[in-house]
């Protein structure tokens, strides 16, 4: 997890978890694993995490079922953010190690789009090492964990696996203002404040398209070794990395975010 994530979003440290200002009891979710109650908890991320489909996109039939208890299911969300800009110091450091990393890029305006959804300390990304569709506005320190992951692991896990290096990469978007499962009471995705990105497949130099749904238990060894090694790279950038393991939700993407974790499945 990034300095600037900690310092953007907390309202105060805990061992290097991050706590969130506006908190609502849904949002209490897992210690680190090790500590205790790791497996039940996880598993309680996963449900929580589970709703990440970004908007536009039909959430599938059978959802994952809503958390235990749900404050203000009868309610309207919150009309504070969720999310918290990023001190400046942290935002300019950002900006600076994106164009270190070679990325052209844009920084928004901060917005805040109610319901708790906001669009705070975010760029678009503009020019990066292989193009990417569909991306649009990503908190600064999450558009740095994928720039870093597109440079630094996608080619590598295409020389390893694949006869061809990557032309582009397919994302089904970023943010999107909304609660997890599309189910009213839930907790806000990530999605919500430009913290997240989910990614559905890559397109290669020779045209040939490998995807998360057709190939992550495809009949092609290479392909799901290839994304086997993407996942695998990614969570060691992002704080929270869910594929088709993680539950029925994530059958046809990768969903990064730069929320609490770790979280890897
Ligand atoms: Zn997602």
């Amino acid at each position: 997890m990034g300095r600037g994530e900690l310092a953007g979003l907390s309202g105060g440290r805990d061992r290097g978890r991050v706590r969130l200002t506006s908190f609502d009891p849904t949002m209490d979710l897992p210690s680190p694993p090790g500590r205790g109650r790791g497996l039940v908890s996880a598993l309680l991320l996963a449900s929580f995490l589970a709703g990440c489909v970004p908007a536009g996109r039909k959430p599938p039939r059978r959802a994952a079922p809503p958390p235990r208890s749900a404050p203000g299911r009868s309610g309207a969300p919150p009309s504070a953010p969720l999310a918290k800009a990023y001190e400046p110091r942290v935002l300019n450091q950002c900006y600076a190690d994106l164009r270190a990393q070679g990325a052209s890029f844009q920084a928004l305006p901060d917005k805040v789009t109610g319901g708790g959804c906001s669009t705070l300390s975010t760029v678009k990304l503009v020019r990066i090492g292989i193009p990417t569709a569909n991306l649009g506005a990503m908190r600064c320190q999450l558009a740095e964990r994928f720039v870093e992951w597109t440079d630094e692991a996608l080619q590598k896990a295409a020389a390893a696996w694949l006869d061809s290096p990557i032309a582009k990469i397919e994302s089904f978007g970023t943010y999107a203002c909304r609660q997890i499962n599309n189910a009213a009471g839930n907790r806000l995705s990530e999605h919500g404040s430009a913290n997240a990105v989910d990614i559905a497949g890559f397109v290669l130099d020779n045209g040939r398209r490998i995807t998360v749904k057709a190939d992550w238990n495809g009949p092609d060894e290479n392909a799901r070794n290839f994304l086997r090694a993407v996942h695998k790279a990614a969570c060691r950038r992002f704080s929270v990395v869910l594929g088709p393991d993680a539950n029925a939700l994530h059958h046809d993407h990768f969903h990064f975010d730069m929320g609490r974790g770790p979280y890897c499945r």
